[in-house]
């Protein structure tokens, strides 16, 4: 990140933290040697710092070590759940606002003869819980919702979908990726039997996340090699990404609270600022039951990614990283039409962000705007 940039991406990715780094470095030095899962001196140093860091992972989100599985992201962890603990015959629910890693799973299942469903969402992307309801009642299901979309940063209403879950005796995954850098998470409380996070929406490193398997659900793995992980996950587990992941778990659950706060703060400001210096700009977002870094909006007539060029300092997406600038599935799920989707912005505030750079950013984007539209004037009149 250079100084004069305002880093505005945090739901792409999120810095590594200082005392993450520290407690990754001496893993990647000389004294770091040694495969975790080999029977020496050096490979039990290893597998103890891997137990710590699974301990930390655990706690973060009220499991148990056991049930925690290391992989290096949230696409691997989501991919597990969805084509390895889904059992034979039973339908798959998954909200239509998923991110592409379990969205793109569908197809997979179907071939297996799984009866597959996109479930619905309202124009602030909140999933339609009672036609989650029927859904339910017509079968055994393995259902997958996020909690926090990572477009949008609406918070589904997981205590109830849980509830409902438990209720018909469903599989419930959650992609939890976006949403545990600010709030917290108990899979035992909530009644979730499959949970996904990852290292760098964390403040942590890159290449690592992990799966929450919920002890006794009965999981396929999907890699063949060693007995790693108990064969859940065959592969050497990268002890510096891992302890590092371990560091990011320990430190989210010390400051996602007062994180939380400062950064609805900002969000607040940039909004409002937002609202008042751009002419036809709507925000996408919900008001509330909103992760609080993230601000969705639409500058009508603008091709967002185009302007964007513009203001190379203010570091934004359209979109989420993964959609490889296509229009969004999220905001069509949501209702939005194409000429609304280009003028999209996605906003992602973070720890480390200030007020200053969000007063920065809003002057920026705003004569941005202007220019863009001065300059395309036929078309943002269309
Ligand atoms: N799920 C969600 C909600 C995400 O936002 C992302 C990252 N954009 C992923 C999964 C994939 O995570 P990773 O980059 O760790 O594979």
């Amino acid at each position: 990140m250079s100084r004069t940039e305002i880093y505005l991406d945090h739901l792409a990715s999120t810095p590594i933290d200082a005392a993450v780094l520290d407690a990754m470095l001496p893993w990647l030095g000389a004294g770091g040697v040694g495969n975790p899962h080999a029977a020496n001196s050096a490979g039990w140093r290893a597998a103890e710092a891997l137990d710590r860091a699974r301990a930390e992972v655990a706690k973060l989100i009220g499991a148990t070590a056991g049930e925690i599985v290391f992989t290096s992201g949230a696409t691997e962890s989501n991919n597990l759940a969805l084509l390895g603990a889904v059992p034979e015959g039973w339908q798959v629910i998954v909200s239509a606002i998923e991110h592409p890693s379990v969205i793109n799973c569908l197809p997979t299942l179907a071939l297996r003869g799984h009866p597959t469903t996109k479930l619905p969402v309202d124009p602030y992307g909140f999933v339609d819980v009672s036609r989650l309801s029927q859904l339910l009642a017509e079968g055994p299901a393995f259902v997958s919702v996020m909690s926090a979309n990572n477009e949008v940063g609406s918070f589904q209403a997981l205590d109830q979908i849980a509830a409902l879950c438990r209720q018909f005796g469903a599989t419930l995954h959650v992609d939890a990726a976006q949403s545990l850098s600010t709030c917290a998470m108990d899979v035992a409380a909530t009644g979730i039997d499959l949970l996904s996070l990852s290292g760098h929406k964390l403040y942590g490193p890159m290449g690592i996340g992990a799966l929450f398997v919920r002890d006794g659900l009965p999981f396929r793995p999907m890699f063949f090699g060693g007995k790693q992980q108990s064969r859940r996950r065959s592969g050497t587990v990268p002890t510096a990404l891992a302890v590092g992941l371990g560091a990011a778990s320990r430190l989210a659950q010390e400051r996602r609270t007062d994180d939380a706060k400062h950064i609805s703060v900002l969000k607040g400001r940039l909004d409002a600022g937002l609202a008042a210096a751009i002419p036809d700009i709507r925000r996408n977002s919900a008001a509330k039951d909103c992760l609080p870094g993230c601000l969705n909006v639409s500058i009508d007539g603008v091709d967002a990614a185009d302007m964007l060029l513009d203001i190379p300092s203010v570091v934004l997406s359209t979109g989420s990283a993964c959609g490889n600038g296509e229009p969004s599935h999220v905001l069509a799920a949501m209702g939005h039409t194409e000429y609304a989707m280009h003028g999209s912005i996605r906003f992602g505030i973070g720890r480390t962000n200030t007020g200053e750079e969000i007063d920065m950013a809003i002057d920026l984007l705003t004569d941005a705007t202007a220019r863009w539209r001065r300059a395309n004037a036929p078309l943002s009149a269309a």
